[in-house]
């Protein structure tokens, strides 16, 4: 079995998904220097920032449940007698995409979208049955449950009373 090197995985994976930040709206990927320090902390290299961006959406379209094809990403790795590890300059988006196919094989589904609209915070979901929806029940999910509240009271008020 191949081991890849212990910086990849979901962790990688939920890292670049989260490098398009909708509710600050800010894109790490349009920022080259912003870029480079991301690419630094994770131990991979830059590559191409638009090849990056355009695997960064695919997967964030397929993690959403829905289709995406992959943009063809070329991959580095240097072989070991019991392992395979990607080089440090292997690009992070090809890094990611090796996290998808080599680390998390079979449990993409448990990489998700935040369900609020404004967030769609990626996230891997650890629990038992794979239900989460929210990125932080604390933040998103309660913020989702007022709203359901205030839709009811609303509901209630516009309705005929007795
Ligand atoms: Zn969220």
């Amino acid at each position: 079995m191949p081991t890849i090197a212990p910086a990849l995985g979901a962790e990688l994976l939920v890292d670049f998904l989260n490098t398009l930040d909708i509710e600050e709206g800010a894109d790490t990927l349009d920022d080259g220097a912003a870029f480079e320090v991301w690419a630094n902390r994770h131990g991979v290299g830059m590559g191409d920032r638009a090849e990056a961006r355009a695997v960064r959406d695919s997967l964030r379209a397929l993690v959403d449940g829905g289709s995406a094809s992959l943009p063809a990403v070329e991959l580095e790795t240097a072989c070991s007698e019991r392992s395979v590890e990607l080089t440090a300059s292997t690009a992070a988006q090809a890094a990611v995409a090796a996290s998808v196919i080599l680390s998390i094989q079979g449990r993409l589904d448990r990489v998700k979208l935040c369900h609020a609209d404004d967030c769609r915070w990626a996230f891997y979901d650890r629990s038992r049955n794979g239900s989460r929806n929210w990125c932080s029940m604390g933040v998103c999910g309660n913020r989702q449950k007022a709203r359901a509240y205030r839709a009811r009271q609303g509901d209630a008020a516009d309705g005929p009373t007795g």
